[in-house]
């Protein structure tokens, strides 16, 4: 079994109360690669950058398990770039500038060898292509998670409408539910959301941890509480990644091991905040990985006699 990763391989400049970067690798993809890799060695990525996109990068994407052969290097070209800055907050941000660059024509082309994943994920980027990527699938993945942003709503929201039609798991934020749905409460929006394609859905809310809701149960998880966070960019993606990565190891897409996997995504999430852009994801190892799961299983026990 593996994964199929759909995204954005990007460029970010980020800035926060703590600093600012340049441009910096980063993207949607980028981020769901690095999560899933700790639980899965079977990451075939389908994405698009320019010439500018540096090897160092790529070869850091090969070394964690990532097949990058739907990965198209356009010449002459310049790779997707975001800049953001987050309030003081951190949970809030505005976007400064989305320059589409080689996202604006992108054909994404699934190699044979990937027309069988068993997982798809269908990381942000725009609703045609993440479309495209499921059609060209040989037999419809045994799960399919979508994950997009108040950008591609603006801009494409009958695209994404469509695409929504074949998806399972929606993640998405608690303002996106809102936009998507036309309702302020979460559990109206869930609701209405459910009838428009998608099985579950996955509402994030930053430091105040995500909702994963069927229609008729829903889970609830914290988000970590931790001393610092340094850039939330990408805590979505990471999450994303954690949570397929982990349904992909243990082949049960049950809503009882989807509470497993929210934990998990939560994980990812709360390393990748810790540093700017992918650079913690990039140094932790498995053993830290398990260390801090068992300090979210230890959040959120408690004893209790109702007697
Ligand atoms: P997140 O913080 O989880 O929303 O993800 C941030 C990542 O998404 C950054 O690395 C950006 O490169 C990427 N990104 C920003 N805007 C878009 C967009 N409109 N479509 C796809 N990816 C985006």
């Amino acid at each position: 079994m593996s994964v199929l990763v759909v995204g954005t391989v990007a460029f970010d400049a980020i800035e926060t109360p703590f600093g600012k970067t340049d441009k910096i690798v980063g993207g949607a993809a980028t981020y769901i690669c690095l999560a899933s890799s700790f639980f899965t060695k079977k990451i075939n990525l389908v994405s698009v950058v320019g010439e500018d996109f540096p090897t160092t990068a790529i070869e850091m994407l090969k070394s964690k398990s990532v097949d990058i052969k739907g990965l198209q290097i356009k010449k002459g070209e310049k790779t997707f770039f975001w800049s953001g800055k987050y309030h003081n907050n951190m949970n809030t941000r505005d976007t400064l500038d989305t320059q589409l660059n080689v996202l604006e024509n992108f054909n994404p082309i699934v190699p044979e060898e990937f027309k069988e994943s068993e997982f798809l994920m269908l990381g942000n980027l725009m609703p045609s292509v993440q479309k495209k990527v499921l059609d060209q699938m040989k037999e419809k993945p045994k799960l399919v998670v979508l994950d997009t942003m108040n950008f591609w709503m603006d801009n494409f929201m009958d695209d994404l409408k469509k695409a929504l039609k074949d998806v399972d798991v929606l993640t998405i934020n608690d303002e996106e539910a809102r936009q998507l749905s036309g309702e302020y409460s979460l559990v109206k929006a869930a609701k209405k959301i459910l009838t428009k394609g998608p099985k579950y859905i996955i509402i994030k809310k930053g430091e105040h941890g995500a909702l994963l809701f069927s229609k008729e149960k829903v889970f609830f998880a914290p988000a970590l509480p931790l001393e610092e966070v340094f850039d939330p960019t990408g805590a979505g993606d990471s999450f994303a990644g954690g949570f397929i990565g982990y349904l992909e190891k243990t082949k049960d897409i049950s809503f009882e091991n989807m509470k497993r996997a929210v934990i998990y995504g939560s994980a990812m999430a709360s390393f990748s905040v810790e540093k700017f852009g992918t650079k913690k994801l990039t140094e932790i190892n498995q053993k830290q990985v398990n260390e801090r799961i068992k300090r979210f299983v230890n959040l959120v026990s408690f004893d209790l006699d109702l007697k």
